[in-house]
């Protein structure tokens, strides 16, 4: 209780709160809510210490290896917690990443490798990218758009189901668009000019043409903006079992995380959610509020523009029926030098990279996501790591 006091005492200093903490607080919710909503130091205990309740919320089940080589064992604490939650299920495929001596080596083989390499993808499509358009700058919109032909290629089904289900005319115009790109009928480009079109008739300020740059992140949230609600929200008593009624959350398919963390995109997951302005009714206890999905988005955008993160490979999440939704790492933007470039992993996870200013449609080999350190995915060619967006695959 002493613990639990002292977070009182820190929820009410918001600045310190901002401050050199080390775990993963989400501030979208302070955006949206008010900073009355501030999420506290230790949201990953109380997180798991209400898992008890067996609620379907936005539990992440598993997380990438990555987070394992974490040297600072206060990280690895969430680890541990989450491992001993009956809710966990192991991650696939957990083994120790290469030591980075041998990683280096494994890529410099990789580089060695003829150019045959390129046309072993798991997409029947090979990767095509956007030509930069250097009257209307379209970094943006080229790396983006880049990752979801991807991502569009390898279901088309469920692309057209989530575009339908968050009626989002953004998404249903590229799923159209892609459609004739795959005939033969339309180039990328055209697609792109399309998309742009209309959000330059939505909002013409952040969305301009000239030599302007444009905001990825105003980008994805708008193109994956939807009026329908996929999400709700519920009070839950830190200390008691009272649990208020869900509410509708705002919560879509687009995470801004603006907190300073190096954990991971997973982790950010687990500990999502915030403190609630309520006392517990029951025994006046702090309250929290968790959030999760009523509908799992085909599409998981990242957008952690100002700090570091690492992307968890694949994201996992007990749903309401108490299914496995299954999320896997797809692509990934880098912003630097007033420009944006990507990278794409395919489903086998061979990763490409694609600079439209430099090589135009072409995508280069980057090797395979096994041969990739922590390093190798937070920069790229000297940019930051900015967005990782994610397919749901089960
Ligand atoms: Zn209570």
């Amino acid at each position: 209780m002493d613990y639990i006091t002292k977070l009182r005492y820190v929820n009410k200093l918001p600045h310190h709160v901002d401050g050199n903490r080390r775990n993963t607080v989400i501030r979208q919710y302070q955006k949206w809510k008010g900073t009355s909503h501030v999420p506290d130091q230790v949201n990953e205990h109380l997180f798991w210490s209400t898992q008890k309740n067996a609620m379907p919320l936005l539990s992440v089940v598993t997380d990438s290896p990555w987070q394992l080589l974490d040297k600072d064992p206060t990280k690895l604490k969430g680890v541990t917690k989450s491992k001993a939650t009956p809710n966990f299920v192991p991650a696939q495929g957990s083994t120790s990443l290469p030591t980075s001596s041998s990683s280096k080596k494994r890529k410099a083989d990789v580089k060695e490798e003829p150019a045959n390499k390129i046309h072993k993808t798991s997409s029947t499509i090979s990767p095509t990218g956007l030509n930069w358009d250097g009257d209307n700058y379209s970094c943006a919109y080229d790396s983006l758009i880049t990752v979801l032909f991807e991502i569009w290629k390898d279901n088309l089904f469920s692309w057209n189901v989530n575009a339908n289900f968050l009626k989002s005319k953004y998404l249903e115009t590229l799923g159209k668009g892609f459609v004739m790109v795959s005939q033969g009928n339309n180039t990328l480009e055209n697609v792109r000019d399309d998309i742009r079109k209309l959000l330059h008739t939505k909002n013409k300020n952040l969305f301009c043409y000239g030599r302007v740059g444009t905001s990825l992140s105003d980008l994805a949230l708008e193109i994956f903006r939807s009026s329908v609600n996929i999400s709700h929200s519920q009070e839950q008593c830190t200390n008691c079992d009272f649990t208020a009624n869900r509410r509708e959350d705002e919560l879509g398919s687009v995470f801004v995380l603006k907190a300073t963390s190096t954990l991971s995109t997973s982790h950010a997951l687990q500990t999502f959610g915030y403190n609630s302005a309520n006392s517990c009714p029951m025994c006046l206890a702090n309250m929290r509020v968790e959030v999760f999905y009523t509908y799992f988005p085909s599409i998981l955008v990242f957008d952690h523009t100002v700090y570091f993160i690492k992307p968890s490979k694949d994201i996992k999440f007990r749903g309401d029926d108490n299914k496995v939704v299954h999320y896997r790492l797809r692509g990934l933007l880098y912003f630097g030098s007033f420009h944006f470039t990507s990278r794409i992993l395919s489903l086998d996870g061979d990763v490409w990279y694609h600079d439209g200013m430099q090589t135009g449609d072409k995508f280069v080999s980057h090797g395979h996501r096994k041969f990739m350190s922590d390093d190798d995915w937070q920069k790229c060619k000297g940019r930051k790591l900015v967005m990782s967006i994610y397919m749901k695959i089960s």
